[in-house]
């Protein structure tokens, strides 16, 4: 009896492939990323489109939300090379993200690492079926690129912490479920040594986030107050007094994903954007504007192929340390060029209706600030990558 051969990739990209087209509802295929058009689940789901909804409960039934996460706690399962195909045709699809999330981008991966089992299945499987929508509480308002100098203090109190504080700028902390968040436990220890990374529910009594209006009169910030909340013992991630250690490992994820998906962008390239706007010939006619098209898109596509190059790297366990480092500073300061370049070419047309590249041109130069600002970047990888002297 002949024995039928092992599916390959290929035949994975085609069953993906159809799946996609047979269930991503074409309304919400090619849309502009934003706030808006994101889902980004929480006990209190808002969803951008009854479509976006279908499409986000087809796919949390495959978790594929989460597709190279564990089966065990609730992930797809999938091997990298396999999540990279799912990731490169919905790409091809123009497929939106069913469920964006700091749980899926952040705390997530973490969890994997440093959590104990019972963390993992209790969050893991909630952060992917979008049950749970969390926050980032890391600044302080004297603690932002010195962030080991957070005073936020946890005291203890036998089977839990009593947590006093506040934190700044946590993304949507007002909208958060939930907050995964550093807090001095240790007050006599070392700064970097003295820090517990605590699991925090935003519901409960002592803990308030208030929105911060911008200038734009969005509110995409809070400031997040903690005042004698109770946070109990097993709510610690990794070991107490070292949160230092899951919070380095966390922003090694945040940074590489906002290299990634910023400097890489998918959709229309800036090549195509200016030949629609100015067409061939006006574009001929503008031997400046042509450059500096020429130079974004090589340097959009050196950034995609050093993703790539660092995909591989991870696979065979080489990736440098400081790779994340390299991508989020490279990435975000395309992004801001790619983002102006795009609305030169548009001119005030641009600020208009649909937004979508007005809202990428304000959001690139603040993403050269979350996460670590770039001079923060620029300052570990000439001091720790290449062991330049420090300024004096
Ligand atoms: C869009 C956005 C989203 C964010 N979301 C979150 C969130 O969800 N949760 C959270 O905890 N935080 C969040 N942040 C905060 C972010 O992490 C901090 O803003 C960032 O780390 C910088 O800290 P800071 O604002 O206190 O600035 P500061 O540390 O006061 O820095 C001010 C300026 O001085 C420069 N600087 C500081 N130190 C040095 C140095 N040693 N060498 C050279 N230059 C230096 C900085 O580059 C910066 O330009 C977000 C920020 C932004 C912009």
């Amino acid at each position: 009896m002949a024995t039928q051969a092992a599916p390959t990739l290929e035949d994975f990209r085609q069953e993906v492939r159809t799946w996609l087209e047979a269930n991503c509802p074409a309304s919400i295929r090619n849309k502009p990323r934003g706030m808006d058009t994101s889902f980004w689940g929480g006990r209190n789901p808002v969803y951008p489109s009854d479509d976006h909804k279908l499409w986000f409960e087809r796919m949390a039934e495959r978790a594929w939300t989460v597709p190279t996460w564990p089966a065990q706690y609730g992930g797809g399962g999938l091997d990298a090379a396999q999540g990279r195909v799912l990731k490169q045709e919905m790409a091809r699809l123009g497929a939106p993200e069913p469920l964006s999330s700091l749980g899926i981008m952040m705390l997530g991966p973490a969890l994997l690492k440093f959590g104990t089992e019972e963390q993992k299945l209790e969050h893991i499987p909630l952060i992917a079926q979008g049950k749970i929508r969390w926050a980032q509480g890391y600044s302080e308002p004297g603690a932002g690129s010195d962030l080991a100098s957070l005073t936020t203090r946890g005291e203890d109190k036998g089977d839990h912490f009593l947590v006093n504080g506040q934190k700044i700028w946590t993304t949507y902390g007002h909208k958060a479920d939930m907050i995964f968040t550093l807090v001095r436990t240790e007050p006599d220890a070392p700064k970097h040594q003295g820090i517990s990374f605590l699991l925090i529910d935003m519901a409960q009594d002592g803990v308030n986030a208030s929105p911060i209006r911008m200038i734009s009169g969005n509110e995409h910030f809070s400031q997040t107050f903690f005042d004698d909340a109770v946070v109990p013992m097993a709510n610690v991630v990794g070991e107490r007094g070292k949160g230092w250690d899951v919070a380095k490992y966390l922003l090694t994820f945040e940074r590489s994903m906002m290299g990634e998906s910023i400097g890489g962008a998918a959709g229309k390239t800036l090549a195509e954007s200016a030949l629609e706007m100015l067409g061939k010939d006006g574009l001929a006619r503008e031997p400046g504007l042509r450059g500096e098209v020429t130079e974004i898109m090589m340097e959009t596509w050196g950034i995609q192929i050093a993703s790539e190059r660092l995909f591989d790297q991870g696979k065979a366990g080489q990736v440098s340390p400081f790779s994340p480092n390299v991508l989020k500073l490279l990435g975000t300061e395309l992004a801001t060029r790619r983002t102006r370049a795009m609305m030169s070419l548009g001119g005030f047309d641009n600020l208009a209706v649909d937004g979508r590249d007005a809202y990428e041109w304000l959001q690139a130069p603040p993403n050269c600030i979350a996460g670590g600002s770039n001079e923060v970047q620029m300052n570990v990888i000439s001091k720790r990558a290449l062991e330049l002297p420090e300024h004096k």
